[in-house]
């Protein structure tokens, strides 16, 4: 975890809010939500993004398809490869 503004790692909880976890930056005082991350798309996001990838195409094009940064795509796929039974579904 990283504050968006500032990237310190100093950050803290501070509540809830609609069901997603708040956090609070120690140095810059931004608070924000987990949503505001990448891993926090949502789960049919993350499929499609990986049924793209093994259907053949290349983390670069899914980038392009979906306007998801291709390293987010990877962080999903390695998820994805320690809970194999996700992409078994697909
Ligand atoms: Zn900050």
């Amino acid at each position: 975890m990283q504050c968006p503004r500032c990237h310190s790692t100093q950050i803290f909880k501070n509540g809830r809010r609609k069901n997603r976890q708040c956090y609070k930056c120690k140095q810059c005082s931004r608070q924000f939500l987990e949503s505001y991350h990448s891993w926090s798309y949502s789960n049919d996001i993350k499929q499609l993004c990986l049924k793209m990838y093994f259907k053949g195409m290349s983390l670069r094009e899914i980038e392009r398809v979906t306007d998801i940064h291709h390293t987010t795509v990877l962080h999903w796929l390695r998820q994805a490869q320690s809970t194999r039974d996700q992409i078994a579904k697909t």
